[in-house]
């Protein structure tokens, strides 16, 4: 059952939290023993929760029509008394001592944040291979990668463990493995929600956002858990809007209304698989056939942007992992003195990807070396930014495909980091210029028969009517399946 549905039989009566826990325990037990997109679930902790939750829909005081209804988190989103891992082993035991806005806003409507979910080690990655502890496989195809950062998330969902679950986008984390695994990604303007209680990547482009099974789903998600927070000084204050109504009116007519944008650039990416190729093309004939304008746009920066990104990434990263270092957070190795226990610490923590990225990091803002990498990135960024400024004059929304090619096979890319960064290609660039983005399942693909999404992005703040376009999308799509078996 999705959020929506679920929701409705439990204002019905059909249904109580205690079985829809049940059923998330259930299937954790019986699918997740493959798919291993959880890192932690504590059943009995569950059980509580949905009894305090049927206990208060049964005394009238149901928090909201949501009160009761489990969604996943990702390990790098902190639930107060639950362990917060990101899937480092540095951090194994770190069990966080307060809430995370996102998952108290959930909490404070009765949503049941509901276990740990695997990652790419502080989400950095792109196929969750990164995770230090386990692989987690593509509901669709178990000797494929779920996609990533947020791989855990998106294959529970997928496979349609829980509800829906939180992930966080830095440079296409949510959307890319929602495409790999036939779900919706959405992520929202940076500012849109607050990151406390988010394990910091890259602070000026991490953003948490909803992985659901349908765009409605994914509206009532956002409208939880946005809103400016006093402990994130960058998150927005903003005017009131309500993205589930917007939803719940969207048509197929509101297609006509609509200037969609074609980024030049996005079409005839190299390495572009012929099967996705395709997929995007049908989606772009069948909008088009149902009255949608199309007009072709450039983002002619687009070529520096992974380049851009995983210098600024890399910077920051640099500077927010310093704190793990064994003594004030981590897992400490003890060795003659701090130094070396620093040095012992976070060489027995880290994995390889996020020490190449902290190296990395350390280098472009090394004294030499500032003004040749980082400080040209964030000129060149502000390049980018501009470039979807001047492309949003002669559209609403931008359609691009989100990824190059469908869920790749274990051990296909991870020998060759350069080719796993060159992957986020039609993620990334948004998360640079501040936008907001969404992946919605488009078909299988004509060889593979992996889900394959589309991305729509729209400026910044532009939410309702990107989850608008996105909904008019669906509609005009129809159901799209869900993997054999779940
Ligand atoms: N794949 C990208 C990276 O490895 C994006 C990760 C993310 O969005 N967290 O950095």
């Amino acid at each position: 059952m999705n959020i929506a549905r679920a929701a409705e039989a439990l204002n019905n009566q059909a249904v109580t939290s205690a079985e829809l826990v049940e059923q998330v325990i259930a299937n954790v037990a019986e699918r997740d023993g493959v798919v291993k997109a959880f890192l932690k679930l504590d059943a009995e902790k569950l059980r509580k929760l949905a009894a305090e939750s049927d206990a208060r829909r049964a005394g009238g005081k149901a928090l909201s029509e949501y009160d009761g209804i489990p969604i996943g988190i990702k390990d790098c989103i902190v639930t107060e008394g639950e362990t917060c891992a990101c899937a480092s082993k540095l951090l194994e035991n770190v069990v966080s001592p307060y809430d995370s806005t996102a998952v108290a806003k959930l909490k404070a409507l009765g949503f049941i944040p509901t276990g740990r979910l695997n990652m790419d080690e502080f989400a950095m990655g792109s196929s969750c291979e990164n995770s230090a502890f386990q692989k987690t496989s593509n509901p669709w195809d178990a000797n494929r990668v779920p996609g990533g950062s947020s791989g855990g998330s998106a294959a529970a969902v997928g496979a349609r463990l829980v509800p829906a679950a939180l992930g966080s986008d830095t440079g296409g984390s949510i959307r890319q493995p929602a495409s790999f695994c036939g779900i919706v990604g959405l992520k929202p303007t940076y500012g849109r929600v607050s990151r406390y209680g988010l394990v910091a990547f890259a602070s000026s482009l991490d953003q948490i956002g909803p992985m659901t099974t349908s765009v409605e789903d994914a509206a009532i998600l956002l409208q939880a858990i946005t809103g400016a927070d006093e402990h994130d000084s960058t998150s927005l204050p903003l005017p009131e809007e309500n993205f589930v109504q917007a939803v719940r009116e969207a048509t197929v007519e509101d297609l006509k209304t609509l200037k969609i944008g074609l980024p030049e650039e996005y079409f005839n990416a190299e390495g572009m698989s012929a099967e996705v190729k395709q997929a995007i093309d049908a989606s772009v004939k069948k909008i088009k056939a149902a009255g949608a304008e199309i007009v072709p746009v450039k983002l002619p920066h687009t070529k520096y942007a992974v380049a851009v990104y995983y210098i600024i990434a890399t910077a920051e990263a640099s500077a927010n992992l310093a704190r793990f270092d064994g003594i004030r957070y981590g897992a400490r190795q003890e060795a003659k003195d701090l130094i070396a226990s620093y040095f012992a610490s976070r060489g027995a923590g880290f994995g390889e990807e996020v020490k190449r990225r902290i190296l990395l990091g350390t280098y472009v803002l090394s004294s030499g070396y500032y003004d040749a990498y980082y400080l040209r990135a964030q000129k060149v960024r502000t390049l980018i930014r501009r470039d979807f400024e001047e492309a949003f004059k002669s559209c609403d929304i931008l359609l691009t495909p989100v990824a190059p090619n469908v869920a790749f096979k274990f051990g296909e890319k991870s020998a060759n980091p350069l080719e796993m960064y060159l992957s986020d290609i039609f993620t990334i660039a948004l998360n640079l210029a501040g936008n907001c983005g969404i992946s919605v399942p488009a078909e299988l693909g004509s060889e593979s028969s992996m889900p394959i999404g589309v991305q729509f992005i729209a400026p910044a703040l532009a939410e309702a009517k990107l989850l608008k376009a996105a909904r008019a999308f669906e509609l005009l799509r129809g159901d799209f399946p869900a993997p054999q078996g779940c």
